[in-house]
């Protein structure tokens, strides 16, 4: 990507100037990154790290994991292991790794300093190991993190490709280091270099070892960016810290009460929970600046709490909504229902009633637990809806016959399933559907139709 804003082309122009990473830098990448490994059988002890063979001395040893010194290089040896699989109990055990090669990636990143920038500076190191063979490695330099006092970030990198289906990625250096579109692809956070250079303003953050979960180049740019991240990280309210990240609109909003909890030193555990509370309390009109309110002892019990007399409230809300609406289409469905009121089907067992009132709809729906009310059935003049029941509560179908051809349409019992009684039901009420047709067509008296 071209440098295009003026800051872009400021960086892009400084980013040539950095000196190349020292000779120390690079050997302590190299000594801190990669295990060193040597190969072992029972006659022979092979180094990666030089390629030296020498006699096996405790042959008998060979299938411990413990390591050596090489006798030429003098580095510290493992053998290098993996995990076999689990046994049927549960166990894992490590093997010796006999494989003659292997290779090995990572990275290490280096803090420093350039004119009044942060610059984080990236290394990607590479080794390939042979059995018998002196380790070749190599490290470069792939990305460059530049961030103003102010948090200002821009990226400066050689480009991440990826295999066609995200099965690899890797370093293209054919274009060279350039400015890079903002992309968590290029966050690195593995192994730091040890001495650090820092401006004045990220040495004031203080950021220690938090185990947030963000990359210290976020953790920078989050603070700089906004005073309140960096109060709310050094007041320790790193779980509100991590949750507010992306969410400036409930900083705003919660902030006053945010203050009251460090004030009062009381750290938020759970500041997703924390935060829902707050919510609640406010639909309460609780005061927010109360500490009695904003900093309680248990907030999962006072949470539940407040939780609970809101269900209630809801639920009362959402039962007055129900009544309203019944009220408004008693007299409505009153005039489609009353041909139909005096139809009685009995059996030996149960009766066939029409559903006579809104509310009885609610009631049929509340019982066997499907839709007859939420669907509004009640509103369908070209339907006449049944009730097969043995008495009021114990419910045993909900009938829809067709008003247009004089069929059933449908017949359903508790939860949509049909009853024991089903092929019943219907063949009782198919020898009814002479009789309710002959109801539909009857007049109404005139007090009914107006
Ligand atoms: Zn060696």
């Amino acid at each position: 990507m071209q440098a295009k804003t003026k800051e872009e082309k400021k960086i892009f122009e400084w980013s040539k100037k950095l000196k190349p990473i020292t000779k120390a830098q690079k050997d302590w990448g190299f000594k801190n990154i990669f295990k060193h490994y040597v190969y072992r059988t029972n006659a022979k002890c092979q180094c990666f790290n030089c390629g030296h063979e020498w006699n096996n001395e405790h042959p008998k040893d060979t299938m411990s994991l413990i390591g050596c010194t090489c006798p030429v290089c003098g580095q510290e040896l493992q053998v290098r292991t993996y995990m076999k699989q689990t046994d049927r109990y549960g166990n894992k055990s490590e093997v010796i790794d006999r494989s003659w090669s292997y290779i090995e990636e990572d990275y290490m990143s280096v803090m420093s300093v350039y004119k009044d920038y942060q610059v984080i500076r990236h290394y990607h190191y590479y080794t390939s190991c042979k059995r018998g063979k002196a380790r070749e490695w190599s490290c470069n330099e792939i990305v460059q993190d530049w961030i103003s006092p102010k948090g200002k970030h821009t990226i400066v990198a050689h480009l991440l490709t990826s295999g066609p289906f995200g099965n690899y990625e890797r370093w293209s250096y054919r274009d060279g280091l350039q400015i890079r579109k903002n992309s968590d692809k290029y966050s690195i956070d593995k192994l730091w270099y040890p001495r650090k250079k820092m401006i004045p303003e990220v040495d004031r953050l203080g950021i220690f070892d938090d185990g947030l979960g963000l990359s210290m180049v976020n953790k920078i740019c989050i603070m700089l960016n906004d005073i309140r991240m960096e109060i709310l990280y050094k007041n320790k309210q790193l779980d509100l810290l991590y949750h507010l990240v992306y969410q400036k609109e409930k900083l705003n909003s919660l902030w006053s009460s945010i203050k009251i909890c460090i004030r009062n030193n009381y750290i938020i555990k759970d500041a997703f929970i924390w935060c829902d509370h707050m919510e609640l309390l406010k639909s309460f009109g609780k005061d927010l600046r109360n500490e009695k309110y904003v900093c309680p002892i248990d907030l999962d019990v006072e949470h539940q709490h407040y939780n609970k007399k809101m269900e209630i409230i809801n639920r009362r809300k959402e039962t007055q909504r129900m009544l309203n609406e019944i009220e408004q289409y008693e007299s409505i469905y009153e005039k489609h229902i009353c041909k139909f009121n005096n139809l009685k089907i009995e059996n030996k067992d149960f009766i066939i009633v029409p559903i006579c009132s809104v509310y009885d709809f609610y009631l049929e729906g509340e019982i066997l637990h499907h839709c007859v009310f939420n669907n509004e059935y009640f509103k369908d003049n070209h339907s006449l809806i049944l009730s097969a029941r043995i008495n009021d509560t114990n419910r045993l179908e909900t009938i829809q016959v067709n008003l247009r051809d004089f069929t059933i349409s449908q017949s359903h019992g508790l939860c949509n399933v049909n009853s024991d009684y089903h092929d019943v039901i219907l063949e009782t009420i198919r020898k009814q559907l002479p009789v309710i047709r002959k109801m539909s067509r009857q007049k109404l008296s005139k007090e009914l139709t107006t």
